[in-house]
C-alpha cells in the first residue's frame, strides 16, 4: 500500500500542477470503479491514485509529502512520543476531486464522494477533512477513564488573512466567468450539462491578489494539542468525535470533525470480554487438593481473596461478583471470573518422590475421574472381543 505517490501516478518528481492533474485524469478514468464494476484490484488501485492525487495536488501536502514522505500522511502506529500510537494522517476526497470527477463524467455527483454541499448555495465554501487519531490505552486506563493530552498537524485558518485568502485590505471579486453563480452550463448534444466553475472552484468569488502566508488557501498548517476525554468503559474500536477539530476547509470553509480511534493494549493478567475479565490462575497441587487461600489481582489495581475448596479441579470457574470491567456510561461493574489451572510438580526431590509413591500406594477413590474413565475403557475392550 504504501507505494510512491509520484510511482503511483507515473510522473516525475518535478511534475506540475498540470501533468499531476492529466495523469490521474488518465488513470482514474481507467481504474474508476463504475468502468470497472466488481473489480476489487482496479477499486484499490483507484484508491490508491486518488490519494497520490489528493496529496500531490494541495501544495501544502505535497511539501509535506516531500519533506516527511509517506509517514507524514499514513499512521505511524506506536512510533509517537511516549509509546503511543498515532500522528493525524486524514484523508479527504472532497475538495480536490469534485471538480476533477465532473470533468471526467460530465455532470457533478457522479463519483464526488462526500464534501460536496447538498443543494442549498453553491457558493458555499467546501467543509475542511475530518481527521483520524489513532490512540492506544492500556485496560487499566480503559477501567478508569482518563484524560489525555495529543498533538495533532491539521490545516487551521490562516492568520493573515483570517482564512479569507486574500491579501491584507483586499476584497475577493465576483467570478468573471460564472457571475458569481459558482456553476456553468453548457450543451453538449442534447444534453445541457451544469458543472463547478474551474476559475472560482464553485465558490462564486475569485481572490487577485492571494495572500502571501497561504498561497490564497486560506489556511496553514499547524500542530494543536487537544485535550480528549476518554470514559470508563471504552471498548476497543471506540470512536471519540471530536467536533470541528478536524482540517478547517478552504477560504473561510468550516472545519471537519477530529476522530480518535481507540485500541485497547493486551494485558499480561486479565482477558476482557465486554464487561467481564477473565484470569487463568495457576495453582498448586497441594492448594488444589487440600484447599486453601489465594489472592488474585483486580482490574481496579485492588486483590482479592478467593477460597479454593478441597479437590479443585483444572478449568473450575470462580466468579467474583462485580469486579468486571467498569460499564460506559453507567456505575455498575462487569463481572470477573478465575479460572483454575492446577500445576503438577516438577522438580521433585528424592524425598517428595517417596512421598508421593507412598500416597500412590493407598490413592484408591481419590481420582474418580481416572478411574470411571479406566472402567469405560475396559468396557469398550471388551465390547471389540465379541
Ligand atoms: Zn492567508
Ligand atoms: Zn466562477
Amino acid at each position: 500500500m504504501s507505494k510512491d505517490y509520484y510511482e503511483l501516478l507515473g510522473v516525475a518528481k518535478t511534475a506540475t500542477a498540470d501533468d499531476l492533474k492529466k495523469a490521474y485524469r488518465k488513470m482514474a478514468m481507467q481504474h474508476h470503479p463504475d468502468r470497472n464494476p466488481g473489480d476489487k484490484k482496479a477499486e484499490e488501485k483507484f484508491k490508491e491514485i486518488s490519494q497520490a492525487y489528493e496529496v500531490l495536488s494541495d501544495e501544502q501536502k505535497r511539501a509535506a509529502y516531500d519533506r516527511y514522505g509517506h509517514q507524514a500522511f499514513t499512521q505511524a502506529g506506536g512510533a509517537g512520543a511516549g509509546g503511543m500510537g498515532g500522528g493525524a494522517g486524514g484523508f479527504d476526497f472532497s475538495s480536490s476531486f469534485a471538480d476533477i470527477f465532473e470533468d471526467l463524467f460530465g455532470m457533478g455527483g457522479g463519483a464526488g464522494r462526500g464534501g460536496r454541499q447538498q443543494g442549498g448555495s453553491a457558493n458555499a465554501a467546501a467543509r475542511g477533512s475530518d481527521l483520524r487519531y489513532n490512540l492506544s490505552i492500556s485496560l487499566e486506563e480503559a477501567f478508569k477513564g482518563k484524560s489525555e493530552t495529543i498533538k495533532v498537524t491539521t490545516s487551521v485558518a490562516c492568520d493573515a488573512c483570517h482564512g479569507s485568502g486574500g491579501e491584507k485590505g483586499t476584497k475577493p471579486i465576483t467570478c468573471p466567468t460564472c457571475n458569481g453563480d459558482g456553476r456553468i452550463r453548457a450543451s453538449q448534444g442534447f444534453f445541457t450539462v451544469e458543472r463547478t466553475c474551474h476559475t472560482c472552484q464553485g465558490l462564486g468569488k475569485v481572490i487577485k491578489d492571494p495572500c502571501r502566508v497561504c498561497a490564497g488557501s486560506g489556511r496553514t498548517r499547524k500542530e494543536k494539542t487537544l485535550a480528549v476525554n476518554i470514559p470508563a468503559g471504552v471498548e476497543e474500536g471506540t470512536r471519540i468525535r471530536l467536533s470541528d477539530e478536524g482540517e478547517v476547509g478552504m477560504r473561510g470553509g468550516a472545519a471537519g470533525d477530529l476522530y480518535i480511534f481507540l485500541s485497547i493494549k493486551a494485558h499480561p493478567i486479565f482477558k476482557r470480554d465486554g464487561a467481564d475479565i477473565y484470569c487463568e490462575i495457576p495453582i498448586k497441587m497441594t492448594t488444589a487438593t487440600l484447599g486453601g487461600a489465594i489472592e488474585v489481582p483486580t482490574i481496579d489495581c485492588g486483590r482479592v481473596k478467593v477460597t479454593i475448596p478441597e479437590g479443585t479441579q483444572t478449568g473450575h470457574q470462580f466468579r467474583l461478583r462485580g469486579k468486571g470491567m467498569s460499564i460506559l456510561r453507567s456505575s455498575s461493574r462487569g463481572d470477573m471470573y478465575i479460572q483454575t489451572s492446577v500445576e503438577t510438580p516438577v522438580k521433585l526431590s528424592k524425598k517428595q518422590r517417596e512421598l508421593i509413591r507412598e500416597f500412590e500406594k493407598t490413592d484408591a477413590g481419590s481420582s474418580p475421574a481416572s478411574e470411571s474413565f479406566l472402567g469405560r475403557m475396559k468396557d469398550f475392550w471388551e465390547d471389540l472381543k465379541e
